[in-house]
């Protein structure tokens, strides 16, 4: 695990002399928006302006797929031989962890993330990624079927061609990497359109792609509104596939974008609405518990598969509550993101901060009861407290609709029928655990649970061989995983008469 022991004050004084490009990446340099467009990107634990981003058009886009169609076409990164295409790969994957601070940093003024959490896991999770992808590059074969004796048949596996990455703001480097390195293993040629709150990282990740060896014109970066910028790559005709990350609403409007222009392929990671059953028999409610908070908490609770809502048994319920509450309301405190002892950032936007807020006044109004938070701490930033409702009902908004902010819905069932019924009663189907010492208990619950990424007595475990994506409105295609590198390939079977 990557270690940096900066001050408080160490980690200031570099960020206040950290230097970074703010214009696109295009055919392996930067360069301004064809029509001058700028954005202003804040900083959510100030409030204060960051600096002024390039805001791509239609026009931007049409350059960097030009650009990533002439690197394709041209082979130097499709048709290289595996073993270089892995060097190269490798050597960016070490090259993205040295440079942790500067990634750090980035992600951290741009959306508030505390920089510990970047330097723990954004950073290596990301550059592990493209380890793992690039490891796999000359292990995905092609096969030769079985035939009569006139013929011979053989299928190829091929990369598609200009993949495009859109991507959201709450995990912006890792959630890049999860699309950029299959793609790129697999051969495509890339143009990645980061979220317009944070735009930073994704410049400095092609940049270094470059810088490791890779073809200038294999990774570009777009920068600019999701409705401008990112519908012109959807909708764009040289585009083969979107690899979208984000809400649902969004994943759903990236399938008329395919449908209005080329058909191109869609994978999407929407969100979620993660269920976590704690059972009457479960195996240490400490345990539980203390998983139950960072599990919701943790990343200010801006993470996909946050597990908020609780479901829990009615004969521990009052004693899972009561620890939730003493544990739970302190665990997470609010501060400033750049002192590595702070587990609380901001969220990522003050109109996101006004969002979360009606979502708490809607508990309340429904008749959830408030057990801690609900507010905001006396801080410049846009920060919402830790937040625990009890005594939920599952149709009520706060367990129906995805907050996307650090506010957990606990509701009582009896035994695991009823869990069942109410975890599978969501739109959403992206994670969900279970704890419980039944084994049977365990393997029925993960056969009937709808979720795509299920967890035993643990939560948010896992590695790069775990398929990650979510079943109904969470999205269709999995992250990470052999699945995801084959799902930026294409299959071409070729028929040979040896009659
Ligand atoms: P969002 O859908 O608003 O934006 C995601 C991306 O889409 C951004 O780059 C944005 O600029 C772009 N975009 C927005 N409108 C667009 C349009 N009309 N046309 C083309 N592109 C457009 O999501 P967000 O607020 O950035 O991120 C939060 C969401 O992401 C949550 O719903 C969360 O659950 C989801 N998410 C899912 C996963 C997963 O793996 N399932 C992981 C992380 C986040």
């Amino acid at each position: 695990m990557t270690t940096l022991t900066h001050s408080t004050k160490e980690w200031h004084a570099r960020a206040a002399s950290l230097r970074y490009e703010t214009g696109h990446f295009i055919d392996g340099r930067y360069v301004d928006s064809a029509a001058k467009g700028r954005f202003t990107v804040v900083n959510p634990a100030t409030g204060a302006a960051l600096c002024e981003a390039s805001a791509g058009s239609a026009a931007d886009i049409d350059l960097a797929v030009a650009s990533a169609k002439r690197a394709f076409a041209s082979r130097v990164w499709s048709r290289k031989a595996p073993r270089d295409r892995m060097e190269i790969l490798a050597t960016y994957s070490r090259l993205l962890e040295a440079n942790v601070e500067r990634f750090a940093l980035l992600d951290t003024l741009c959306m508030g993330k505390p920089i510990n959490d970047m330097v723990t896991i954004d950073v290596p999770a990301a550059a592990k990624n493209f380890a793992y992808f690039g490891e796999l590059v000359d292990k995905i074969d092609g096969t030769v079927t079985a035939t009569a004796a006139d013929a011979f048949h053989y299928i190829l596996r091929e990369p598609l061609g200009v993949v495009g990455c859109i991507v959201p703001w709450n995990y912006p480097l890792l959630m890049a990497a999860w699309k950029v390195a299959p793609a790129l293993a697999a051969g495509n040629s890339v143009v990645l359109k980061p979220a317009e709150q944070s735009p930073l990282s994704g410049l400095l990740m092609a940049q270094l792609f470059v810088e490791a060896g890779g073809p200038p014109g294999v990774f570009n970066v777009v920068n600019g509104l999701g409705e401008t910028a990112g519908a012109a790559l959807a909708l764009h005709m040289d585009v083969a596939k979107i690899a979208f990350t984000g809400s649902t609403e969004i994943g759903k409007q990236m399938l008329i974008y395919a449908g209005q222009s080329n058909m191109k392929r869609v994978s999407l990671e929407c969100g979620g609405k993660t269920p976590q059953i704690f059972l009457a028999d479960l195996p240490d409610i400490d345990t539980a518990v203390t998983y139950a908070i960072n599990g919701i908490f943790g990343n200010m609770g801006e993470v996909c598969n946050a597990g908020s809502r609780l479901l829990i048994d009615r004969p521990i319920a009052k004693q899972f509550l009561a620890r939730f509450v003493e544990r739970g309301k302190d665990a997470y405190r609010a501060g400033d993101p750049l002192d590595p002892s702070t587990n609380l950032g901001p969220l990522v936007t003050a109109s996101h901060r006004t969002r979360v807020m009606n979502y708490i006044a809607r508990g309340k109004s429904e008749g959830a009861r408030l057990e801690f938070g609900g507010n905001s701490p006396e801080l410049p930033g846009s920060f919402v407290n830790p937040t625990l409702f009890s005594g939920v009902n599952n149709r009520m908004t706060i367990a129906q609709e995805e907050i996307f902010g650090p506010v957990a819905a606990a509701i009582e069932v009896n035994g695991i029928d009823e869990a069942l019924q109410v975890a599978n009663d969501s739109i959403y189907g992206l994670a969900a655990s279970v704890w419980t010492r039944d084994l049977t208990v365990a393997h029925k619950t993960v056969r009937d649970l709808e979720a795509g990424v299920i967890w035993v007595n643990c939560f948010d475990h896992g590695d790069m061989t775990q398929p990650f994506g979510g079943y109904k409105q969470s999205g269709q295609g999995r992250d990470k995983c052999v699945e995801s590198l084959i799902s930026y390939t294409q299959t071409k079977s070729a028929w040979i008469n040896l009659g």
